[in-house]
């Protein structure tokens, strides 16, 4: 089975389902035909300049949720990569 595995940032600006319409639009034409796309929506993450801690947000503003400084920085949330493609023709058992 075919497989694309893809990771999209919350923060990234993509919207899944347009990007998920848009795979299954183009998929079939090319050599991944058949596959199937699975997106995993990553929450923002934050890293503390202050403190060092990392956390989840769901929102601005973002604070760090430990110390509450407002000096951090994005780890996480922005990507949009492509974690797998998975075109092997054979069975996996
Ligand atoms: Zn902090």
């Amino acid at each position: 089975m075919k497989v694309i595995r893809l990771r999209v940032g919350r923060l990234s600006g993509v919207e899944i389902e347009a990007l998920r319409f848009g795979l299954e639009l183009l998929l079939p034409q090319s050599a991944l035909a058949g596959a199937a796309v699975a997106i995993e929506a990553v929450a923002p993450r934050l890293r503390c300049r202050a403190c060092g801690v990392e956390s989840e947000v769901k929102e601005p503003p973002f604070r760090c949720p430990a110390c509450g400084s407002a000096e951090v920085e994005l780890a996480a949330g922005r990507e949009m990569q492509v974690e797998s493609v998975d075109i092997a023709e054979r069975d996996e058992e």
